[in-house]
């Protein structure tokens, strides 16, 4: 064996490995039911797909900036502006392959080895592989009262002489729940006191429910943005329901900015021409998608959590947004990468089991599917786990 000691240490997306397990098994004609996916099931705008068949049409697709198209940046800086209330120049911003790749290239161009990223438990599952593939270590926070929420002195009380980068993730992959305004700004102060970077991973920040408003971390940020260590990460790929364009983006200091872009220049000569071009159209297309996925998000959330509500031992925070949620089944089994292949061998349900998340005794179940998707795999996963009942 001679791959590298990295190639042995990282482990494979397990939600993308499931979403592989499932599509075979639906090839071999098993009812297999996804509650396992990170993707909505809407399709994508079309002012997206207008933009992007015109330039496929145009037979002129070729490289792009590393950082992205002009008009994409544009976009971006209006989305910027639009959503957040801060105006950014072109230097300020890099469109990346998906969220995850902007991440990734931040991570890459802050880390030294042995630096280590805090961010709390429950976690998505690529930061701690992504730090790793940076040579930093992942420092995940678990609350200590087993709730969601970790407090800011559990943060702080875990900075150390190698800490350099806190994410944040709100509404959170895999709990569905928003942190506190109070909580983010918090932890702003302290990320900016601590001259530490912060990477907001706002990939679910529009798609909150029960009349709430997107938290904005720039209303604490009270630092020039050169000279802030904040950097907000966004993609196309869930409120658009465009994760196949793998669109993303980071806004942060044109210092960490150009090095990300550099990066991305040796890594993959930036996105794809014709996803970009896809992404300028749903950003400055209609953005009544939106809120209809908002909607029936919201509405599947309602339709979950009267059901999980009335399933005996089993423990769940209401998600306040994104399309995940992640009850406790620890009543029933422990060990959730067991009760994750029990249920898809038993009942043919997809789940992601919790240890991915840095939670065990949990599942995480996603709510982007149909009503009926849901409403079924949660009658399956209660007569596997209880026939009697
Ligand atoms: N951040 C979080 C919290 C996610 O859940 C995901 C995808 O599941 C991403 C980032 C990656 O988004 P993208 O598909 O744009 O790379």
């Amino acid at each position: 064996m001679s791959l590298s000691q990295m190639a042995r240490s990282i482990h494979e997306s397990v939600t993308l490995k499931l979403n592989q397990t499932a599509a075979l098994l639906r090839e071999k004609g098993e009812p297999v039911i996804h509650l396992g996916g990170g993707e909505p099931k809407s399709k994508t705008p079309i002012d997206a797909i207008i933009a992007c068949t015109g330039v496929l049409n145009s037979g002129d697709i070729k490289y792009t900036p590393p950082d992205g198209i002009p008009a994409l940046k544009k976009a971006i800086i209006r989305y910027t502006e639009e959503h957040y209330g801060r105006q950014v120049r072109p230097e300020n911003v890099v469109a990346s392959c998906g969220a995850k790749q902007a991440i990734m290239a931040a991570l890459i161009a802050i880390l030294d080895p042995k630096d280590e990223v805090i961010f709390p438990a429950p976690y998505w599952v690529s930061y701690p592989e992504m730090v790793k593939l940076a040579g930093g270590v992942p420092v995940p926070i678990v609350p200590e009262d087993g709730s969601f929420y970790p407090t800011l002195r559990e943060i702080e009380d875990a900075v150390g002489s190698y800490t350099k980068a806190i994410i944040l993730n709100s509404p959170n992959n895999p709990s569905g729940v928003m942190y506190s305004r109070d909580f983010i700004g918090q932890v702003v102060e302290l990320a900016a006191r601590k001259s530490l970077y912060l990477i907001m991973d706002d990939t679910y920040n529009r798609l909150v429910f029960d009349g709430r408003a997107p938290i904005n971390c720039y209303d604490f940020s009270t630092e020039d943005l050169e000279q802030s260590k904040l950097l907000v990460i966004n993609c196309v790929s869930k409120m658009y329901a465009m994760t196949g364009f793998r669109i993303g983006w980071a806004v942060g200091s044109r210092e960490l900015v150009q090095a990300m872009a550099t990066i991305q220049s040796q890594q993959t000569s930036g996105p794809a021409t014709p996803s970009q071009w896809a992404a300028v159209g749903a950003l400055n297309g209609i953005q009544n998608s939106i809120e209809a996925l908002r909607l029936t998000l919201e509405n599947n959330r309602n339709i979950l959590m009267d059901q999980l509500n009335a399933f005996p031992g089993v423990h769940v925070t209401r998600p306040d947004g994104a399309f995940y949620c992640f009850p406790d089944f620890s009543n029933y089994e422990k060990n959730t990468q067991k009760l994750s292949e029990f249920l898809l061998q038993k009942v043919r349900v997809v789940t992601v089991p919790g240890r991915e998340f840095g939670m065990e005794g949990h599942l995480r179940l996603s709510f982007c599917g149909t009503a009926k998707e849901i409403t079924q795999g949660v009658e399956r996963i209660r007569w596997a786990l209880d026939p009697t009942a």
